[in-house]
């Protein structure tokens, strides 16, 4: 099964919609500039909620072969939720991924994996495609083992909805941020073991055509080795998602 590698960066709470323009259009230029055939790899941005409209006039006027998706989202479609954006308001904009259980959103704001389920499945009734993100402490991978922790989280999602395309983000909790990425061993026993989760969920099509990402301190050093395992499709990026020339050196991993 072909699975197009996926770079996806996320920026958290970084560039204003002033920023996010430039940093856009720069990166649209390093790709292209590079004669980088980026055809063969499926680069994302997503930016904070209030830079989304100005990344999309700009992609759709220039006609930017680079995708773009949200952050969070609503479980709800609309209402008294102070704070909250629902999903309906992102495919308004042609937002095609939004990113869904981020580690900081877990542990900063409490959301457990029903919230995550429910998110998801609101993500996927609005035409758009979840990037859920699972992911275990260091101590819950050395007492529990590999993939056991990521696959339970998991499991809430995919017994919960069943999407049509679902993108899979492994990201172990203490490889976020520190500078200290997992190996790309570690992150291959975790990546098979949720695509086995998905397999037995789902049924091995849907698991074969699922692309699986890894992230946690990915850099334009250790990319290629992510990618050269099996079951690692490519990977989200945060810090180094703000770094244009890194992350176009990133997603250019085969050079
Ligand atoms: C992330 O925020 O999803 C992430 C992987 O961050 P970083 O690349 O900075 O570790």
């Amino acid at each position: 099964m072909n699975r197009t590698p996926f770079i996806a960066g996320n920026w958290k709470m970084n560039l204003d919609h002033l920023q996010a323009i430039a940093t856009v259009q720069k990166l649209a230029w390093t790709l292209k500039d590079a004669r980088h055939d980026h055809d063969d790899v499926e680069v994302a941005v997503f930016p904070p909620f209030t830079d989304l409209r100005s990344v999309q006039t700009l992609i759709s006027a220039d006609k930017l072969s680079i995708e773009f998706g949200a952050q969070d989202l609503s479980q709800y479609d609309s209402g008294a939720y102070t704070g909250d954006v629902s999903g309906a308001f992102l495919a308004a904009l042609d937002a095609k991924y939004v990113i869904v259980g981020h580690s900081e959103r877990r542990t900063m704001h409490g959301e457990t994996d029903e919230v995550v389920a429910a998110k998801t499945a609101a993500a996927v009734k609005h035409g758009l495609v979840p990037v859920v993100c699972v992911g275990e402490t260091g101590e819950e991978r050395e007492q529990r083992g590999a993939g056991v922790v990521p696959v339970e989280q998991l499991r809430v999602v995919l017994d919960a909805v069943k999407p049509s395309e679902i993108v899979v983000a492994y990201e172990p909790v203490w490889a976020i941020g520190s500078g200290q990425a997992a190996t790309p061993e570690q992150a291959q026993e975790d990546c098979a073991a949720l695509r086995r989760g998905i397999a037995e969920a789902w049924g091995d099509d849907l698991a074969a055509s699922t692309r699986v990402l890894y992230g946690g301190s990915v850099k334009s050093g250790n990319i290629a080795g992510f990618l050269r395992e099996p079951d690692i499709d490519g990977a989200l990026v945060g810090g180094a998602s703000l770094d244009v020339q890194e992350f176009a050196a990133i997603a250019r991993f085969r050079q």
